[in-house]
């Protein structure tokens, strides 16, 4: 990076070492490149005021001129607040402050004038702003027009930094820029998408002229973040792929058209069919498989599992179908026991809760390759389950394996095993090409024919006695019922209680002997908990009270109704999770989403797509809107979110764009050799310098 922008900010008019320091710790400003990406959140039409008069009009942020004429504290409670008395010549609204009080009454000046911005709300019956932006007006300059807004803090405020005084430095810096940021674009892009140069771009974002210039300098460096992202990924990606060798698996094999031919109880869907061809195209590749298989709740992966499982054994390789929770990975052994048992496949289950004989017997049996497929839990990653010649391994429900996991089931042959990574939880493209940028994704976008589509429907608290008479008529016609709870965090004791309170409220208005009712929740042993899931399985209870432990993979044709209780503490992809529980079988199936009584604006949006939509890839991308792509994502690959500018959710568009551009450079030109792309190679050299994972990899 070129001198200029490593200078330290100390060195720019108006800072010095004491308010260097202070960014420093405060928003980790170091150089004057820290300084042009720390971006403004906002910007405001200085232009335009409002009065005092037209706020019962607006519905949005205000900006009003006025003066000063009061300031108080006034206790709450046992709570403050400042109250400030704001007046301009067509009435009087206040200025509410509930924290950092201390800092701010200082800072007021009774009668002077100063500028205000913020949404104002109606309190009793006068209008009030919670926590303006104020400017004494003699500071608010002569500019108007757009000006940008950034994010302070106490410490960097007392020190002159608030958001106006980040402004004077982004404003002194943005005049200096003439020459001294070189493109790293190249031409191809900023033509083809007609591009501002890079020090336009950051002089408009800084220092806007117009709410349309800002807005295409903010969509350039958007863009430029996201493309250097995706160039980043889809080199790791090229990289570990050259790489790595892979095991070739040259024909599909007896046991795989033994299968398909006399024993696969339907025909394939398009979708799987074309899954298939994806897996059997990277066996051939000679490189190892690195595949992730997004496919909606009964889209039917786990037959694409096995097959993909037989197509390794055909060809003389072991493999492992590893699942998130004890009672899955005993679902899928005895799905696939069954699906294979005409055919000369050994089976094993390999979980915490196996005997230590049969562990005995069951290592032995990978060890001298007499054991075909292993099914299991995290067990299988343990140090002593070894393969006598692992070619294939599938992970179900991806998201609940870190990647290190994964990397652990790499080391268990001398060439890694190929690996299926199978989630029920559809991703919104745009979040996938960048939280999987490594990996290839294949999408069962398909369901199998004859599904009648869930009814799902909203039911409030008050209505409970209702829903419990729709319970017993249905139970009445032979059905199976869930009802889950939110036990989000399961140590938490309220969740717990709630969990209790609600089995126990249930086996009173079902009780025995005419009805039979179940719990299963994590607090439970392994064993209890499978003899429980056992019984529903088996039908000997019609009630299933749980927590989401069920929520992955679980499969009994019979249950029919799914209740969610409180589903306004869960996530739509969990709900779209839980509700693909039912609807396995012939029999009309129901999803009821009950809530309490009084919900947010944003909560009912959240339910109503529940009710309207059962396309999990349309729920995940209104997730992704509402809740954001952090909590969409969790928290552990959350190095990818620190963006400085662009947005995962809002700017899905531009993920795309820089994505597209990203791959048809590397296609061109897969080592960045050519002149043109130098200043892209240079960059990406320094990112991966800084990222010790990359060193792994390459
Ligand atoms: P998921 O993708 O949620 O893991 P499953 O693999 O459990 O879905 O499949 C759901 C159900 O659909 C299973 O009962 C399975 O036997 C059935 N199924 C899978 N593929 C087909 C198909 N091509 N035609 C009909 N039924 C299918
Ligand atoms: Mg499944």
């Amino acid at each position: 990076m070129n001198e200029f922008l490593q200078t330290p900010i100390a060195f720019l008019k108006g800072v010095g070492p004491q308010r260097a320091e202070l960014l420093r710790q405060e928003i980790n400003v170091v150089t004057v490149n820290d300084l042009l990406n720390y971006f403004p959140f906002r910007y405001v039409d200085r232009s335009a005021y409002h009065t005092v008069a037209d706020l019962r009009y607006l519905d949005s942020y205000a900006q009003l001129r006025g003066t000063l004429v009061g300031i108080n504290e006034v206790a709450v409670g046992r709570q403050k607040k400042l109250v400030a008395k704001f007046q301009d010549a067509s009435g009087l609204i206040e200025l509410v402050w509930f924290q950092g009080i201390h800092f701010i009454k200082p800072l007021l000046k009774l009668g002077a004038e100063y500028q205000v911005y913020g949404k104002a709300k109606m309190y009793g019956n006068t209008w009030n702003i919670p926590h303006p932006e104020l400017t004494e007006w003699q500071n608010v300059g002569l500019k108007t027009g757009i000006q940008p807004v950034y994010s302070s803090t106490e410490k960097l405020a007392a020190k002159g930094l608030h958001t106006k005084g980040i402004e004077k430095l982004t404003s002194v810096l943005a005049l200096q820029l003439k020459g001294k940021i070189p493109e790293i674009l190249p031409d191809e892009i900023l033509k083809a998408h007609n591009f501002m140069s890079r020090e336009a771009a950051f002089k408009e974002v800084h220092l806007p002229t117009s709410e349309h210039a800002f807005h295409v300098a903010r969509q350039r460096l958007k863009f430029e973040e996201l493309f250097f992202l995706q160039m980043e990924l889809l080199l790791r990606k090229q990289i570990s792929v050259s790489k790595s060798k892979g095991f070739i698996f040259s024909e599909v094999g007896t046991l795989f058209t033994d299968f398909y031919e006399k024993y696969l109880p339907f025909s394939l869907t398009g979708a799987q069919k074309r899954v298939l061809k994806e897996i059997r195209k990277d066996f051939l590749s000679g490189h190892h498989m690195n595949r992730l298989l997004q496919g909606d709740v009964g889209s039917g992966k786990t037959l694409v599992a096995l097959l993909t499982m037989l197509i390794a054994n055909g060809n003389g390789f072991q493999a492992a179908l590893m699942a998130p929770t004890e009672i899955l990975a005993n679902q899928h052994a005895e799905t696939l026991r069954e699906m294979v048992k005409d055919l000369p496949i050994r089976i094993e289950l390999l979980t915490g809760s196996i005997t230590k004989k049969n562990r005995v017997h069951i290592h032995e049996g990978l060890e001298d390759g007499s054991v075909h497929i292993l099914v299991g839990t995290h067990a299988l990653l343990e140090d002593t389950v070894q393969f006598s010649n692992l070619g294939c391994v599938v992970i179900d429900e991806q998201h609940r394996f870190g990647v290190a996991q994964r990397a652990r089931m790499w080391r268990k042959n001398t060439t890694p095993p190929h690996v299926l990574i199978m989630t029920a939880t559809p991703i919104p493209r745009t979040l996938a090409m960048t939280f999987y940028g490594d990996l290839d994704v294949s999408v069962i976008d398909e369901l199998p024919p004859g599904r009648k589509p869930i009814s799902t429907v909203h039911r409030y608290e008050s209505h409970r006695l209702r829903v419990f008479g729709f319970m017993k008529e249905e139970i009445a016609k032979g059905r199976q019922i869930y009802i889950v709870y939110p036990l989000i965090n399961e140590s938490e004791k309220l969740d717990f209680n709630n969990l209790i309170n609600g089995y126990e409220a249930i086996t009173r208005s079902f009780p025995m002997p005419n009805y039979q009712v179940s719990i299963v929740h994590g607090q439970m042993k392994p064993a209890d908990k499978d003899f429980e899931m056992q019984r529903f399985i088996k039908g000997e209870t019609q009630i299933m009270v749980a927590t989401t432990v069920i929520e992955v993979g679980v499969n009994v044709p019979n249950a029919s109704v799914m209740i969610i209780e409180s589903s306004e503490r869960f996530g739509l992809s969990q709900l779209h999770q839980l509700r693909g529980r039912v609807g396995r079988g012939a029999e009309q199936s129901f999803c009821i989403l009950m809530t309490g009584d009084k919900l947010s604006k944003d909560t009912l949006k959240r339910i109503e797509t529940m009710v309207r939509s059962s396309d999990g890839f349309e729920i995940a991308e209104v997730d992704l809107q509402l809740r954001g792509p952090g909590d969409l994502m969790g928290t552990q690959q959350s190095g990818l979110l620190n963006l400085k500018i662009a947005d995962l959710a809002k700017d899905s568009q531009l993920v795309i764009l820089a994505r597209d551009a990203a791959r048809s450079i590397l296609e061109k030109d897969p080592n960045l050799s050519l002149p043109e792309y130098a200043s892209i190679r240079m960059i990406l050299v320094d990112v991966l310098k800084t990222k010790p994972d990359w060193g792994k990899i390459a």
